[in-house]
């Protein structure tokens, strides 16, 4: 008898900043929760962070979700995609725009990857506080492929412009 494949190790990063983000990080998580052939793992906290690139848009809404999945990686980005449509997401096109909701595929198991669609690991990654702390929390474990040990990569992160989110009451993003 064969054992069954346990399948891979998916980290999703999940953010908002419109309509309400608490609740929409809440709700992309039952999503996440519900996805086929997948079943989650680990949810961070949520945390509160200011927008990339200075521009003047509302404060974030962060955390981090761990699956284990049976789902290919594109397979997985394209469910990701449709979980962000279906919460409202409009896209024009410009980055880093404020968005009902935004889930990026962090990592799939030790998969490097450099295809039009998708980049393996995400290359905004090991840059960004606001996914490197919650992910720390789940998983302090973690090795980034081709990057070096999670648990450093924080060490050498600022905590500028990131809080966690304490009080689970809280509603607003600030
Ligand atoms: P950033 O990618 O810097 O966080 P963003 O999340 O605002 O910016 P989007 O507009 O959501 O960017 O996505 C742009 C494109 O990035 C998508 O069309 C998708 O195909 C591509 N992409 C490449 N790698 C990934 C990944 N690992 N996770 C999610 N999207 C990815
Ligand atoms: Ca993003
Ligand atoms: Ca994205």
């Amino acid at each position: 008898m064969t054992r069954e494949h346990a399948g891979a190790r998916a980290c999703i990063a999940l953010g908002s900043n419109l309509g309400d983000p608490v609740r929409q990080v809440r709700e992309a998580a039952h999503t996440l929760d519900a996805l086929p052939a997948s079943r989650r793992l680990a949810m961070s906290s949520l945390y509160v962070s200011a927008p990339l690139g200075g521009m003047a848009q509302p404060d974030y809404i962060n955390a981090v979700a761990i699956l284990r999945t049976h789902l290919p990686p594109l397979k997985l980005l394209r469910c990701l995609q449709e979980i962000e449509t279906r919460q409202g997401r409009v896209r024009s096109g410009r980055r880093w725009e404020a968005r009902t909701l935004d889930l990026d595929l962090l990592l799939y198991d030790d998969l490097r990857l450099r295809d039009t669609e998708l980049t393996l690991p995400h290359p905004g990654l090991a840059q960004r506080n606001f996914v490197l702390y919650p992910l720390f929390e789940i998983a302090p474990d973690l090795d980034i492929p081709g990057v070096g040990a999670l648990r450093e990569l924080v060490s050498k992160s600022g905590m500028e412009g990131l809080r966690r989110m304490v009080h689970t009451h809280e509603t607003q993003a600030s």
